[in-house]
């Protein structure tokens, strides 16, 4: 979009009074002085005033916390074409999950556009821990099966790291893991003999789902943002 454009989207001053800005040389595009109001610039550019970066709204970044609904994909496309979990969320910006849940799973996942926070969040070496509410065949889970989980139980891909696991509810189990690897939480609990039923994400770190539901979201507020960094 033209310069002049660009500065009153991101706020700085009517389009006008932006177009004035520029003829006084005051605006440079990757550190080059651009009196030229019509000149053509995009997001991948910097943009600074009088030497301090301005931003468009999709240069913002943010963090959504949504409740998935079953039957949704956590991805931003999908090729079958299945709905997906950015599609609940309206927003100009160009979001990504942070992490994946199964298609039937529910619960708390995040969207965001900041790639260097999804990357964070998602890298093992982050042990980020997520709580997991699993309703399971064959309850109550007992006392050495609940020990092995803790534990850590051997799946094909190998042992899982120790869990924190406790009974709900005679049928319900809750698990905190700080691993994500694929239908993990399924596994463990099938290795120890229990499948499950319905499985829902209930916190991610320091967030938890609330009375957020399935097919609701948030907009994180800043001091949330800054406890995941
Ligand atoms: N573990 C699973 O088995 N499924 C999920 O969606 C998330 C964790």
């Amino acid at each position: 979009m033209r310069l002049a454009k660009y500065l009153a989207h991101a706020g700085v001053a009517s389009r006008r009074a932006s177009e004035l800005i520029i003829a006084d040389g005051r605006v440079t595009v990757n550190g080059k002085v651009v009196t030229d109001p019509a000149r053509d610039v995009h997001d991948e550019l910097t943009v600074k005033v009088d030497g301090k970066r301005v931003k468009t709204s999709s240069q913002t970044l943010v963090v959504y916390l949504v409740n998935k609904p079953a039957g949704y994909v956590s991805t931003a496309k999908d090729p079958q074409d299945r709905q997906t979990v950015v599609s609940l969320v309206p927003s100009s910006q160009r979001l990504y999950p942070v992490g994946r849940l199964d298609f039937d799973t529910t619960g708390l996942i995040l969207l965001t556009n900041d790639g260097d926070l999804a990357h964070k969040l998602t890298h093992p070496s982050f042990e980020v821990p997520r709580t997991y509410r699993a309703r399971v065949a064959n309850a109550p889970v007992n006392e050495p099966a609940l020990k092995a989980l803790r534990d850590g139980v051997l799946l094909e891909d190998g042992m899982t790291a120790p869990a924190k696991v406790r009974n709900v509810s005679s049928g319900v189990v809750e698990l905190t893991i700080h691993e994500g690897r694929k239908r993990q939480v399924k596994r463990m609990l099938e290795a120890v003999g229990h499948r499950v039923y319905t499985l829902e994400r209930v916190a991610f770190g320091p967030l938890r789902i609330g009375s957020l539901q399935p097919g609701e979201f948030r907009k994180l507020g800043q001091p949330e943002v800054e406890r995941l960094r």
